[in-house]
């Protein structure tokens, strides 16, 4: 593809995900805010425009939408419906307020959806993510309006934790009679608090029992199915291969570029809304890239 940037490590960059917004109605206990140290702000849409719009330009074709909490963010339907045509877009959310957005954003070019859903009881819930808001019952039917509206495959993203691991099976089973993708997701235990639940001992199981194993190409992530369930692992603790393998850049919510979810010390500050100027400052965080973690043993 032509203009394809390749990092010096030679991955390239396939993917986009751009925080809309800081703001969040949860919060979750082992929240990493997708990096940002202290998030604070809301990029403009004239920004988040020209970034896509640059990215497209580059041979980016697969654009995440995140945040904080995307739906919070106004007037999103519009902003997707300005992206670049080429992009595939998707959107990670709570989904607190997918019920009532699912079908407008369906219609301005989403493709499909993550919703994050730690567990299934209504108490477990609200406790993980910190009260408040934590309504179970509205994810539910956001998950429903999500699947009505076309926003597939629907994956629900799970943070193995101490928590919720011992509810896993149930949430799979959950998954397979949804036709949701599970995708159970290793705590970044930033805090250090020892939240993390064993996910070694469930992806044990996982390969023990599973019909049929596959590894994606992006971070070589693993996907199990069994009995008609997919489930994928997602690891990115002190993992080498998670990093080869990483073809992203991230956009902060204060409009920064961002080459490594758990460095904040090589942004690249976006000064302009011009496409020519954005496209300069992609490949400026693309030289700027290298794995987190490394295979010391081979460099
Ligand atoms: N508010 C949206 C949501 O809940 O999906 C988007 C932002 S949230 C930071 C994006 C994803 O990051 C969620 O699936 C969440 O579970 C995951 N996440 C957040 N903190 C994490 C951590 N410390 N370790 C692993 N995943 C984390």
């Amino acid at each position: 593809m032509p203009g394809i940037m390749v990092d010096s490590y030679g991955r390239k960059v396939t993917g986009l995900r751009i925080a809309l917004t800081s703001r969040c109605n949860l919060r979750c206990l082992y929240c990493h805010h997708e990096g940002e140290v202290q998030p604070n702000g809301e990029i403009s849409d004239e920004m988040v425009i020209g970034v896509a719009q640059a990215a497209a330009a580059l041979g980016v074709r697969s654009l995440k939408l995140t945040g904080g909490e995307p739906l919070l963010r106004q007037g999103l339907a519009g902003l997707i419906a300005h992206m670049p045509p080429q992009m595939k877009i998707s959107l990670t959310t709570n989904g607190i307020y997918l019920a009532e957005q699912a079908e407008s954003l369906a219609r301005a070019g989403l493709g499909r959806v993550n919703v994050s859903l730690d567990s299934l009881k209504p108490e477990v819930y609200r406790n993980i993510t910190g009260g408040r808001e934590g309504d179970l019952e509205r994810v539910l039917q956001g998950l429903d309006a999500a699947a009505e509206a076309g926003l597939l495959p629907i994956k629900l993203n799970v943070v193995v934790l101490k928590q919720n691991e011992a509810e896993i099976p149930a949430i799979i089973d959950f998954c397979r009679e949804k036709d949701f993708i599970a995708q159970l997701i290793q705590l970044l235990d930033l805090s250090g608090r020892g939240l993390a639940g064993d996910i070694d001992a469930i992806e044990a199981r996982l390969a023990a029992q599973a019909d049929h194993i596959h590894t994606r190409e992006m971070h070589r992530r693993k996907k199990y199915f069994l009995d008609g369930a997919e489930v994928e692992i997602v690891r990115p603790m002190d993992n080498t291969e998670f990093c080869a393998n990483c073809n992203r850049l991230r956009v902060t919510s204060d409009g920064k570029i961002k080459p490594c979810l758990l460095r904040s010390d090589n942004l690249v500050q976006i000064d302009s809304c011009d496409c020519g100027r954005i496209e300069e400052l992609l490949r400026e965080a693309n030289a700027r890239r290298e794995p987190y973690f490394k295979d010391i043993s081979v460099r």
